[in-house]
Parts: structure tokens; sequence; C-alpha cells
């Protein structure tokens, strides 16, 4: 059996990653794990059970309870935990916030890595995509293709206002701010490690990003081939 090739993209919210990425693999013919529908489907856990993400001992005891599932398709859009189907939870505004607890909690952010790795090396496809914040440092830092993909803050802010219908620029600017700043007290997601590509979009459109995208993981596949 061949080893399922392994592509970590990392990158802030707003630059293209989960669309490129997704996108980049149902192309190759890949999995496709979103990593951070993990955390929120946490997040959702734990409030669906009553407790605060604020509170990391309920973050570990609630991580005891977490059965999540999540498809390695790239057009497999649902996201499970247990028998709830919490696809459209784990996006509202309260579940984005809460996150960010979860995200803090450093024992929990180690089982959940592990089960990164397992739910990847499960793959039957000749590869898989995973995107985050700390693929490319901490779940795969090995991996033979590793990617950041970042844009301007002015265009990721932009980008996501125009995907939430009637937003403010600056409100959701102001927002994904905030998050950016919390998030990257515990993983640097803005700045490469050594032997990352890195792929800005500031000046992309959705093809040219996915094209530049997929040259990378070529480029990567050939010099795995080439023995380099
Ligand atoms: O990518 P998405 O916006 O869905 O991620 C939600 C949150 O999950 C992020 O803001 C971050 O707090 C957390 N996350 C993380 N590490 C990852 C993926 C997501 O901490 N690998």
């Amino acid at each position: 059996m061949t080893e399922t090739f392994f592509v970590g993209i990392d990158g802030p919210a707003g630059a293209g990653k989960s669309s490129v990425s997704k996108e980049a693999a149902r192309r190759l013919g890949f999995g496709y794990l979103d990593t951070g529908s993990v955390y929120r489907a946490l997040a959702w856990h734990v409030l669906d059970r009553g407790f605060s993400t604020d509170d990391p001992a309920a973050v570990e005891e609630s991580f005891e309870t977490f059965r999540p599932q999540v498809g390695l398709g790239p057009d497999e859009r649902s996201v499970r935990v247990g028998d709830a189907d919490v696809t459209a939870a784990i996006r509202t505004p309260e579940t984005t916030a809460a996150v960010a607890g979860v995200a803090r909690t450093l024992p929990v952010r180690e089982k959940i890595n592990r089960l990164f790795r397992e739910i990847a090396a499960q793959s039957d496809r000749p590869g898989v995509v995973v995107e985050g914040r700390d693929i490319t440092t901490v779940v795969a830092p090995d991996a033979p293709c590793r990617i950041l993909l970042t844009a301007h803050p002015d265009v990721r802010a932009a980008r996501r206002a125009a995907e939430i219908h009637g937003s403010d620029v600056r409100e959701v600017a102001e927002a994904m701010r905030r998050r950016d700043a919390s998030d990257s007290q515990v993983v640097d997601f803005l700045t490469a490690a050594e032997g990352v590509s890195v792929v800005d979009t500031t000046e992309l459109d959705f093809d040219q990003s996915v094209d530049a995208v997929l040259s990378v993981i070529d480029e990567a596949r050939q010099g795995g081939r080439d023995g380099r």
C-alpha cells in the first residue's frame, strides 16, 4: 500500500483557505479535512453540555465524550457529533465566539492533533489536503507538502464580508482582527515556518489561487518522485 500524500495548508480567515483547499483536493482526487470544523464541533459540544469554553477543565472533560464524524470527501459538508447533525450549528456566531476557548486549551489540542493524524492516515485516497492553523508546524511538520495561504488583511475582510450577506466590512474586519489576535496567541499562522511555501492570494482570483496551490503540490510530488 502506498502512503497517503499529505498536504498541509495553514492560514488566517479570509485568505481563501477552505474554498481553495477543497477545490485543489477535488481536482487531485484527494481527501480534504477542515480541522477548524472539528474545533468548532468541540466548542458546540461543550456548550451543548451546558459549560463555557472559558473553563479549560470543562473543555478537557467534554473531550472525553466528544465523538465527531467528519467525512474526507471535498463535497461532504456534513459534520456530526454523536447523533447530532451540527453542520449549521458550528457556524453560528455563538459557536464561533466559543471556539477560541477550545483552541487555547493545550492538552486538548494535543489530543485533537492525534485525531487529525489518524483521520488523514485512514484515507483510502492517494492524498489528503488538511487545512487549519498549525498543520504545517505542529500536526504534520514533516509532511511532503506544506503551504501557508495568506492575503492582505483588507482583502481578507472584504472577502469575508462578501460571504456574509448584508454585513459591514469594518465590523467584519474588526471581528477578524480580534479572532486573528486571539488565535495567534496559541499558534503562529501568519508567518511561514522553514520549508513552508507561501501562496499570497492578495492579487489572485479564486482560479489563480487554486492553480498556485496545485503547482506547489505538483512540485512537491515531483520532488518526492525524483527522490529529492
Ligand atoms: O478555520 P475556522 O475559522 O473554521 O477555525 C475556527 C477556529 O478553530 C479558529 O479561529 C481557531 O481558533 C481554531 N483552529 C485552531 N487550529 C486549527 C484549526 C482551527 O486553533 N488547526
